[in-house]
């Protein structure tokens, strides 16, 4: 869909310069329009006032301009994949903290119950041989 302007819009650019021309024979306006040129938003010709070498350097500075704000634009975007990009990388760190966190804790409790069942199985052991003792001597 084509975005509305408010200026006059003309199908040609022989329409906008016929127009001109008419103008320039018939009105006495102090300011009559001097060139034509197409509009990338309306898709249609427009008048302007501007002299032709103005109306270049206002569209140069214009193109400059949209470069600018693209360019900044482009800039914006890449810093804020890289600033997500840490995040997540930051998330992923403390992730792998508190995976190394809990794979602690159950070393730990592993640890613990390696060394209730070797002592259990010292009490055993012992037992065993206070058993072997007993058997023997009967
Ligand atoms: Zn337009």
């Amino acid at each position: 869909m084509a975005i509305e302007c408010k200026k006059a819009k003309f199908a040609t650019e022989k329409d906008a310069d016929f127009f001109i021309q008419k103008l320039k024979a018939t009105s006495k306006r102090a300011k009559i329009p001097t060139s034509s040129y197409f509009c990338q938003r309306c898709t249609s010709w427009h008048l302007t006032s501007l002299k032709q070498n103005e109306w270049k350097e206002a569209t140069s500075l214009k193109k400059q301009l949209e470069s600018l704000k693209l360019a900044h634009k482009e800039e914006v975007k890449v810093l804020k994949e890289q600033i997500s990009l840490l995040k997540q990388e930051n998330t992923k760190e403390v992730n792998v903290d508190s995976r190394i966190k809990k794979m602690n804790n159950t070393l730990l409790e592993k640890l613990k119950t390696i060394n209730r069942l070797r002592q259990d199985n010292k009490d055993l052991i012992s037992k065993n041989i206070q058993l072997e003792k007993i058997v023997n001597n009967k």
